[in-house]
């Protein structure tokens, strides 16, 4: 059988055996949580039940929030930024910040925003550091809503969200705060009310979870306020934020696997390190640069930049040899030009064409890095010759 080491898991992961468990068990439970009668209700109580597990892994306490089940990060954050766009009551607050580094799913709602008439500040994020006094510097009256990631999902690094929002929220407590938490979740510790965020996405699929299934964490402030509107009308399913018929198999999974993450998430964050130096020291030593942030990093994801390669070259020489990585994230693989962000964090054009992501999983291990610098070893002696 061809080998298969996985170091793609920014992009997505492989379902743990405790989502799968889970997966074969909801096949039983195939009541619409709405419905009254008991068949519809057990639905429902698996629902509650993996509401509560993600709820009290983000720290959340009773009355703090709700959590809203959507279809993905990327619906949960425009419900985030769409929603509190749309239901806005201070005519004169337009400006929205964010940092040059986004995920499309922010990026490109923020970019519609735009074009209805706000004011859209990109904060830097050179070397994989937010700039708080840039963000001092655009604090005024004017502020409406800011969002800024977690962990960058390119470079790992970790942006300092807690004390970007708390300076915004000191100065103007009505303003909105959303944080993009899809790479930080059950990876790096934060609660809502430690980052002070009134709005928090995670992804299921990034967590051993099915796709099809991500949350929007809203504080209690927000919909007592009326501060968000959904734009999914129907059934008023999720409180009325969200309707349509509730994916019970994929929320259950993804209950189950925040809870069998739980149980270990500081031994996970071990290993991560553990495999992110290990990785760092074989792959510099074939003369590949190391993309490290100067900040705080989350180990689970290593950038690297090869020398003058395309990584869409190697990348599918390592895919051919069953090593896979990936050479940006994946949606801007849909892309054809280099990673703005990676250009953000300080490399050229060029470098960021030549740069791979390499993201761990707790199920790597250092023989799958092994096998990873092997690969890339006799990828650069067999490109580098072809190039000659
Ligand atoms: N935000 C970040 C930082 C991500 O890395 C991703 C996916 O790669 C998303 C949002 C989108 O999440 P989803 O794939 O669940 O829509």
């Amino acid at each position: 059988m061809k080998r298969e080491i996985y170091l793609d898991n920014s992009a997505t992961t492989p379902l743990s055996e405790a989502s799968r468990k889970k997966i074969y068990e909801m096949t039983e439970i195939y009541g619409n949580p709405s419905s009254l009668h008991s068949i519809g209700q057990s639905a429902e109580k698996t629902v509650a039940e993996a509401r509560k597990i993600i709820l009290s892994a983000l720290g959340v306490r009773a009355r703090e929030g709700e959590l809203i089940f959507t279809s993905c990060g990327t619906e949960a954050t425009a419900l985030a930024i769409l929603g509190s766009a749309h239901a806005k009551q201070r005519r004169e607050a337009l400006r929205i910040l964010t940092s040059d580094s986004e995920h499309p799913s922010v990026k490109k709602n923020l970019e519609a925003l735009e074009k209805e008439g706000f004011e859209i500040v990109r904060i830097p994020t050179k070397s994989g550091i937010l700039d708080l006094d840039a963000i001092e510097a655009s604090l005024d009256k004017k502020i409406f809503l800011a969002s800024f990631m977690l962990v960058n999902n390119e470079t790992g690094a970790v942006y300092k969200v807690g004390e970007a929002f708390s300076r915004i929220k000191s100065k103007y407590p009505e303003a909105i705060t959303h944080c993009d938490a899809v790479q930080g979740f059950m990876k790096i510790p934060f609660t809502p009310a430690g980052l002070k965020a009134d709005l928090v996405t995670v992804s299921g699929h990034k967590l051993h979870a099915p796709k099809g299934v991500g949350a929007l964490y809203i504080s209690a402030d927000m919909i007592k306020k009326k501060k968000i509107s959904p734009f999914l009308l129907g059934g008023g399913q999720e409180g009325g934020m969200r309707s349509g018929t509730e994916n019970t198999i994929g929320i259950a999974a993804f209950g189950a696997s925040v809870a069998d993450i739980s149980e270990r998430a500081h031994k996970c964050r071990e290993r991560f390190a553990e495999l992110y130096s290990y990785a760092s020291e074989r792959i510099s030593s074939l003369g590949i640069k190391i993309n490290r942030p100067s900040g705080e990093y989350a180990s689970h994801i290593l950038n690297v930049t090869l020398p003058n390669i395309k990584s869409e070259t190697v990348l599918h020489f390592l895919s051919a040899d069953g090593v896979f990585v990936s050479s940006g994230s994946a949606c801007s693989s849909h892309s054809s030009t280099p990673s703005g962000t990676l250009i953000s964090f300080g490399l050229t054009p060029a470098q960021a064409d030549c740069s791979l992501r390499i993201s761990f999983s707790e199920y790597n291990t250092k023989e799958d890095v092994d096998a990873l610098y092997e690969s890339l070893k006799s990828a650069l002696a067999r490109l580098v010759r072809i190039k000659r």
